[in-house]
């Protein structure tokens, strides 16, 4: 059996495998906390506002049955970063979304930011861009699932082509996660304004599964901070978020669905 066919079956076992209904679960991880408080800007606390949102987002998460829901911290105390992603990574989450919140030294910087990490070099990074609307995309635990127990996995081109899947997959998942995001953003004509970007965030770099971090609003831009210490506009931030959550859910389960007919 050549490399494409073992791909093929890795791949038609995997989705044969996928139950047809499951609860996606994800990581909040609410940045910094404790001594570390994040960016201050004279009432607005980078820890506090971004667990105030990350508290709405999992009331909103716990009453629908679709998702589970875990926080990397749920009072105000400090965590690591390494800690953070082996909570990540002992609880095989689904997906992980760290909240934050920017500060920069132009007052008008605004708007909220997504963030993904891309481990691909810069030449590969268009060609995937370009391409992975037609990627056939597996949640992480199917992977895991696959890459376990199953005799043929100790086979080494097996393990590399699980390898190279996860790694498609996770950042697939995490570009599409930040498109969803950004249409939610676009779709709300009062909403401030959104962008993606990539940077190699400790907690996005190092977690296996899909993930993005999310910069909800600068407390160097004066209206902004304002708002944010609003528990409207937190409110606000954590209802886009969970519509974009539940958006990406279902994108991921028509994707599955359509692969198996
Ligand atoms: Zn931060």
């Amino acid at each position: 059996m050549n490399l494409f066919s073992l791909k093929k079956l890795v791949l038609a076992s995997a989705l044969l495998w996928s139950a047809p209904t499951w609860a996606m679960h994800i990581m909040l991880d609410p940045g910094h906390g404790g001594v570390d408080t994040g960016a201050v800007h004279g009432a607005a606390r980078e820890a506090d506002l971004v667990l105030k949102v990350a508290q709405r987002l999992k009331a909103l998460l716990e009453k629908d049955e679709q998702f589970k829901v875990t926080l990397t911290r749920a009072q105000d105390r400090n965590i690591s970063l390494p800690a953070r992603v082996k909570m990540a990574e002992d609880a095989k989450v689904d997906l992980f979304v760290s909240l934050h919140a920017n500060a920069a030294s132009d007052q008008r910087a605004k708007g909220v930011e997504f963030f993904f990490q891309n481990n691909l070099p810069p030449d590969e990074e268009s060609l995937f861009l370009a391409s992975q609307e037609n990627q056939m995309i597996l949640n992480s635990k199917e992977l895991h699932d696959i890459s376990g127990g199953d005799e043929l996995s100790k086979k080494g081109d097996i393990a590399a082509i699980i390898e190279d899947l996860h790694r498609q997959n996770r950042m697939a998942s995490s570009l599409r996660l930040t498109q969803t995001l950004t249409h939610v953003w676009n779709n709300d004509e009062n909403a401030s304004q959104a962008t993606i970007k990539q940077a190699p965030f400790y907690v996005i770099s190092k977690t296996s599964m899909p993930s993005v971090l999310i910069e909800i609003g600068f407390l160097t831009n004066p209206r902004e901070a304002k708002k944010l210490l609003t528990t409207d506009y937190q409110a606000d931030l954590a209802q886009k978020i969970y519509s974009a959550l539940l958006s990406y859910k279902e994108k991921m389960d028509n994707r599955t669905a359509k692969t198996l007919n």
